[in-house]
């Protein structure tokens, strides 16, 4: 069982006004989504990190109109090329001939579907049309890549829409969810998130219908408790850890301790001693220019510094 950490490539998005997020209290501070992007370096020195701890990565994800497509192409070879794993992509809804373009890099696109009550859905995603990620897994199938579906429990729906995520995985041929619990963002209107026997629930029921479907789950670093529950429910490997902020933090401490029963393979408390700048000298030059390498070696020792903060 591991932490799988989620790459994020930018903090702007083009529709900003799903109700329960982040990036809709941000909207109006960023104009230019160019600016709300990260430098490829500090994703790659994620990258790097992520291997070396053995944490999976998530998916590539980010924002709408930050990067133009082929500036995607290449961060997600470079992810592929550092990790040595087919990545998951999560950037919005793609076209089939734009999914084409990241193939050799890719095991399957993720949709952010968020919520199976529709008549919720339109509200609290009210830009998010369904009709551009149904299309992607269409054009999943077509390609022969994986499908992979989020879902945030918490926003209002109830148990009885179980029905419709059940039928919504059949009809899609999901391969793998990721269930996160609701973490309510002050300026928002939510204020509580789900509790965790609900929580677990959703992922127990889901487990007991699709044994084979690959359960991801998260919670926030002030649920920790959760994380236990969501894996005796059967989720098979958990998310959404803020891990380099927070490693070696108390809180990561004792969920490194709950884990152990589960096999847990990932390390979020004690930083391997390896020679990070041979990894990056170790990096194929025709992907990594020199000047590029030396950017991530920079990233590196900075995020470094603040996971040896807390040890
Ligand atoms: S599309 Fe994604 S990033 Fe944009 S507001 Fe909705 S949840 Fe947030």
């Amino acid at each position: 069982m591991y932490f799988q950490r989620a790459l994020f490539f930018s903090w702007y998005c083009a529709l900003g006004d799903c109700t329960f997020c982040y990036m809709s209290t941000q909207k109006e501070n960023i104009i230019d989504p160019k600016k709300a992007r990260r430098r490829f370096s500090s994703i790659f020195a994620e990258a790097i990190i992520s291997k070396v701890c053995n944490w999976k990565i998530e998916f590539v994800s980010g924002g709408y109109h930050s990067y133009s497509l082929d500036e995607l192409v290449f961060l997600v070879k470079g992810v592929y090329e550092i990790t040595g794993q087919k990545q998951w992509l999560n950037i919005g809804s793609l076209s089939k001939i734009q999914l084409e373009k990241f193939l050799p890099f890719v095991e399957g696109y993720a949709g952010t579907v968020e919520c199976v009550n529709w008549d919720l859905r339109k509200q609290v995603c009210p830009s998010k049309h369904l009709q551009p990620i149904l299309k992607a897994f269409a054009a999943c199938e077509d390609l022969g890549i994986k499908k992979a579906m989020t879902l945030i429990i918490g926003l209002g729906e109830t148990i009885d829409d179980f029905k419709e995520l059940e039928s919504f995985v059949k009809e899609h041929k999901i391969d793998r969810i990721t269930f996160y619990a609701l973490n309510p963002h002050p300026q928002t209107v939510f204020t509580r998130p789900p509790n965790r026997e609900y929580y677990a629930e959703w992922i127990k029921r889901t487990k007991a219908v699709f044994p084979d479907l690959e359960i991801v789950a998260g919670a926030w670093t002030d649920k920790i408790e959760y994380y236990k529950e969501v894996l005796l429910a059967g989720a098979d490997d958990i998310t959404k850890l803020p891990s380099i902020r927070k490693f070696n933090s108390p809180e990561l401490q004792q969920l490194q301790k709950d884990l152990e029963p589960f096999d847990f393979q990932s390390n979020l408390v004690s930083l391997p001693d390896v020679d990070w700048d041979s990894l990056v000298d170790e990096l194929s030059s025709k992907t990594f220019s020199l000047e590029l390498k030396e950017e991530i070696k920079k990233k590196l020792a900075t995020y470094l510094k603040q996971m040896k903060r807390n040890g």
